[in-house]
């Protein structure tokens, strides 16, 4: 599990709640806080007040989960309280773990998130009473969580209100990802990048690097984002010093009117790498600081070369050179900058796409037959935890309650395997938290595979992005359940189709599995276009199978037009297979009980 709500306290001061919070410890790393005579296991027990234990570990936390009442919560919490910039999650559990309610930090805590979370795992009901959630809408002051924008000043609440009484909330972005405006739910409030009247619009919501954008306004509520896309390239003379680097960033960003706030990282050549200032200064604004080698820099086309900094190091730009080859189009041009201690060059480029600043991840999930009760409860918390969902309409559009306002959803045809892999690699390399679905289970006949080939070729380290596969439901085991219990023995799965498997390979595979007396579930076993490999698939079974061999076929098992039909080896092209039905065959002791298909395993043999 990613860890986005860590370090989290569980408080139960009451012994009726432990079975809930042992369930919760199963899925969420928690530190339990025991009352005095709880006896749950991994716990600390706090003694005193519950109120003096609170004040002692309030900050130690990034959020709390009570199995309490909620007055008994709200009266505990109430003198802790600051702000809702710093204040942590807060999540009430009622005594029975039916009812997981966010009562505080709902947004820039994480509570509605963290809240979800829990209310998957017990299988209870989250109760979020911010205005954002009952609107499908993505909270104004998470808005830019998920690409790492940088939250500014603003009338946070103000503009949050508006939203709430549906005002039209005219959005200016300037730079940023506009993947959040793609993932609207229609009737939604914003204006977006218009010249509309001020009058017209009742907040403001500016995402761009540019500072001062509220000194124009009138009195109307706003908010500013930064994305982080500027990239700062500097060269300097060696052990210039902090004050110089420091005031010639500032200078260049006050002129050209930008912020501290949106720069992705500094980026100079190996050489200074070691610079004590630059490192010092980059760590202070808490921003990566990378480097180029000479030869990367001497390739980049710049403005303003110079000869003299080529013979010296061999390339004959730094500063621009590392903003261009780090972030694209200059933005500023080199400056120079000089006093006692030495002098800096600087120039500032822009990036089309921001600095995330963390390491992304992709899940890769199997959604299983097509009703939500057959979900595993790890793939619904992947779910609700990614920033982007990549998959297939039709099994998006299943799950399409599961999704949570503000995810990016991103839909693909059936045959855009490849298009669908690279795009969730290219988001996860970049920082977001992705999962691409797959009905089923991921790793058979899905997507898995060909995401993890996809990375082996890029020889990706194992790291970056992280990835994690969750099991699903697989067709055979949605179809075998339907049928009764035909896979009790060995048994083995066979896809007909042949768009990426040679035909002599599957009637090869076909041959051995009906030889060796395999129950054969079929895949992919019948389209419009592709008929010949079931009657080709008929012909290798009836070669070794007698004809009244019993056959179960399920269309979309679990679904709206679920159709089962339990006939015989002989009847199996008179049956209407097509590219939604799994066809189970049986072996020789596989026999037919009423609808159902059973293959012994042989315990009622043994007892003889
Ligand atoms: N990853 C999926 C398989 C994808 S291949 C899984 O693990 O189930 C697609 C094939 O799976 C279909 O042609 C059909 O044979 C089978 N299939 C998928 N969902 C099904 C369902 N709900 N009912 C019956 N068969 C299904």
């Amino acid at each position: 599990m990613f860890s986005a709500h860590l370090p989290l306290a569980a408080i139960v001061p009451l012994p009726n709640s432990v079975r809930i919070i042992s369930v919760l410890s199963a899925t969420l790393d928690l530190k339990v806080y025991v009352g005095e005579g709880v006896n749950c296991s991994n716990s600390q027990i706090y003694q005193g007040s519950l109120g003096d234990h609170l004040k002692n570990i309030w900050t130690q936390y990034r959020g709390f989960v009570f199995v309490l009442s909620c007055g008994a919560v709200v009266r505990l919490i109430a003198p802790l309280l600051e702000h809702k910039s710093i204040d942590p999650a807060v999540v009430v559990i009622d005594p029975t773990g039916q009812y997981v309610i966010s009562l505080l930090g709902g947004h820039q805590g994480g509570g509605d998130q963290l809240a979800r979370m829990i209310a998957i795992s017990l299988g209870a009901q989250a109760i979020l009473t911010g205005a954002s959630n009952s609107m499908a809408l993505p909270a104004i002051d998470t808005l830019g969580k998920a690409w790492g924008w940088v939250k500014g000043e603003g009338h946070w609440n103000q503009v949050s209100s508006a939203i709430a009484r549906g005002e039209e909330i005219e959005v200016l972005q300037e730079a940023g990802s506009t993947l959040w405006q793609k993932n609207l739910p229609s009737g939604h409030p914003f204006i977006f990048n218009q010249n509309i009247q001020s009058s017209i619009a009742k907040a403001k919501i500016y995402i761009s690097p540019v500072l001062g954008k509220f000194s124009d306004e009138s009195s109307i509520a706003k908010v500013q984002w930064y994305p982080r896309v500027l990239w700062i390239g500097i060269g300097c003379s060696r052990n210039t010093s902090r004050e110089l680097i420091q005031k010639s960033i500032e200078q260049t960003l006050d002129r050209q009117h930008l912020s501290s706030a949106a720069i992705a990282a500094l980026v100079s050549i190996d050489l200074k790498a070691d610079e004590v200032a630059l490192v010092e200064v980059a760590k202070s604004l808490n921003i990566p600081f990378l480097t180029y080698s000479a030869e990367a820099l001497n390739q980049v086309e710049v403005p303003n070369p110079s000869a003299i900094v080529e013979s010296e190091v061999g390339t004959a730009s730094v500063a621009e050179a590392a903003a261009i080859l780090a972030g694209g189009d200059l933005l500023v041009t080199k400056t120079i900058f000089q006093d006692e201690s030495g002098w800096v060059t600087l120039a500032i480029s822009q990036s089309q796409r921001e600095y995330i600043g963390r390491i992304g991840s992709l899940s890769l999930i199997g959604t299983g037959p097509g009703s939500l009760e057959h979900i595993t409860t790890a793939v619904k918390l992947a779910l609700t935890k990614v920033d982007v969902i990549i998959g297939y309409q039709l099994y998006l559009d299943l799950i399409e309650p599961l999704q949570r306002p503000g995810q990016i959803i991103e839909a693909y045809q059936i045959t855009q395997e490849q298009q669908r892999a690279d795009r969730a690699i290219e988001l996860a390399r970049w920082g977001l938290n992705v999962a691409v679905i797959s009905s089923g289970d991921a790793g058979i006949y899905g997507m898995a595979g060909l995401v993890l080939e996809t990375l082996q070729q890029q020889q990706w380290d194992g790291h970056n992005p992280q990835l994690e596969v969750i099991p699903g439901i697989t067709a055979l085991q949605s179809a075998s359940a339907r049928l009764g219990a035909p896979l009790m023995h060995d048994f083995c799965a066979i896809s007909l189709s042949d768009l990426l498997t040679p035909s002599n390979v599957i009637e090869m595979r076909l041959e051995a599995a009906a030889k060796s007396d395999f129950v054969i579930a079929l895949y992919n076993p019948r389209s419009q276009t592709r008929q010949h490999q079931l009657i080709r698939a008929w012909e290798i079974l009836s070669h070794y199978r007698s004809p009244d061999t019993p056959v179960g076929m399920v269309k979309s098992a679990y679904r709206e037009q679920e159709e089962i039909i339990v006939s015989t080896l002989a009847q199996l092209l008179e049956l209407p297979i097509d590219m939604l039905t799994t066809v189970i065959i049986g072996n020789q002791s596989t026999a037919r009980y009423l609808d159902y298909l059973i293959t012994p395993r042989g315990y009622l043999q043994r007892q003889g």
